[in-house]
């Protein structure tokens, strides 16, 4: 089933203007081994954590602002999970009963701001800077998806759900066991490798099998 946006019908799914606010938006650094290495990171031995502002969230079709104090603006196109349970200590066999469904996000990123910063606070949280959506797909097996972003139409990342080098089920046992997850929260589980600079005046894509596709403009 795909769930459509709840109230607003210019939001996205999950943003604050929501019945269903996110408290948090949990981020997964480096889950896919060959985006760690465009980093120049090995592999993590477990997941890394960072959150994004709930402020950032941007609805479909909505447009990214790209802020003064940053040169550098990366698009990342991700997995989204939505939480539809509250979750806390979850079991790894019990994951699926405390997601609500799936959608796109984009992690988008000012690259030289979180190169700079010991944290990565400041370089994911600029308004505008968490697209989501269109849809919230609620039957759908995220073991092996395929996940495109495309610039102007143009194909940047091609990547599988498959090569996560932590699944989802680990990542709800995982994250569950550090902060209780609420309804709404949103898990955006990391970026396959081609990430790159979004310019005033693209169209950025993210594509994901069974969902599809978020379309957002960038000034
Ligand atoms: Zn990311």
């Amino acid at each position: 089933m795909k769930l459509a946006r709840y109230v607003d019908e210019a939001a996205a799914p999950v943003s604050p203007t929501n019945v269903v606010a996110p408290s948090k938006i949990v981020c997964v650094g480096r889950n896919y081994v060959e985006h760690a290495k465009e980093l120049g990171h090995e592999a993590p031995p477990e997941p890394i954590l960072f959150l994004k502002a709930p402020s950032s969230v941007l609805a479909p079709e909505g447009t990214i602002i790209r802020p003064p104090q940053s040169q550098r603006v990366d698009f990342e196109g991700e997995l989204a999970i939505v939480i539809g349970r509250q979750a806390r200590s979850v079991r790894r066999s019990e994951w699926r009963g405390y997601v609500l469904g799936f959608t796109c996000g984009n992690d988008v990123t000012a690259r030289d701001l979180q190169k700079k910063d010991v944290q990565f606070t400041r370089a994911k949280s600029f308004d505008t800077f968490c697209p989501i959506g269109p849809v919230i797909e609620t039957d759908l097996d995220p073991s092996a998806l395929n996940l495109v972003t495309r610039i102007n139409g143009e194909v940047k990342q091609k990547g599988n759900t498959r090569d996560m080098i932590f699944p989802c089920d680990f990542l709800i046992e995982f994250i569950s066991s550090v902060m209780t997850l609420c309804p709404g929260d949103v898990i955006l589980t990391g970026t396959p490798a081609g990430v790159g600079p979004l310019q005033s005046g693209d169209v950025v894509e993210v594509e994901v099998d069974g969902i599809g596709t978020l379309r957002n403009h960038v000034a």
